[in-house]
C-alpha cells in the first residue's frame, strides 16, 4: 500500500484518499504487530529492558499524530458520499 501511494503522489496527484486508506491499514497492522511482540515477552515487553517498549509507545501515538484512524475514515466516508451523490445526481 505504501509503494501504490507513493506511485500516486510520485504521479503529482493530491493522494488523499489513498494516503488516508494507507495511513489507515498501515498504523492499525503495525499496532497489532507491536501489541503481539508485548504480549508474546509478557512482563518483560513492558519494561525497558528491550526496545520492545519504545516501540510500542511511538506506534501507538502514530495512530494519533497522523491523523486519528476515525478522522481518516471520516474523510474517507464523506468522499465515497460525496461521489455517490455525484454518480446519482449524472443519472448513473
Ligand atoms: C507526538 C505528536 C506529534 C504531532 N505532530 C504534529 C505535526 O507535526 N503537525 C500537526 O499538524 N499536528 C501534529 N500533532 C497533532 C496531531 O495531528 C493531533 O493530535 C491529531 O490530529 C488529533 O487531534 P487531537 O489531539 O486534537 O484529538 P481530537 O481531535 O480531540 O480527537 C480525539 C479522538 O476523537 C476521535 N475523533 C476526532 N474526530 C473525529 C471524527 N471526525 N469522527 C470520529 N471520531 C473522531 C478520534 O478517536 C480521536 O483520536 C502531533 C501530535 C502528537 C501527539
Amino acid at each position: 500500500m505504501i509503494d501504490w501511494c507513493a506511485q500516486i503522489l510520485d504521479e503529482g496527484a493530491m493522494g488523499t484518499v489513498e494516503s488516508s486508506m494507507t495511513k489507515v491499514a498501515v498504523s492499525e497492522a503495525l499496532f497489532r504487530v507491536a501489541d503481539r511482540c508485548v504480549q508474546v515477552m509478557g512482563g518483560t515487553g513492558l519494561t525497558g529492558d528491550t526496545i520492545v517498549e519504545q516501540v510500542f509507545r511511538e506506534i501507538r501515538a502514530f495512530r494519533v499524530y497522523d491523523g486519528p484512524t476515525e478522522v481518516h475514515k471520516w474523510s474517507l466516508a464523506k468522499k465515497i458520499k460525496r461521489d455517490a451523490l455525484k454518480g446519482h445526481a449524472d443519472g448513473q
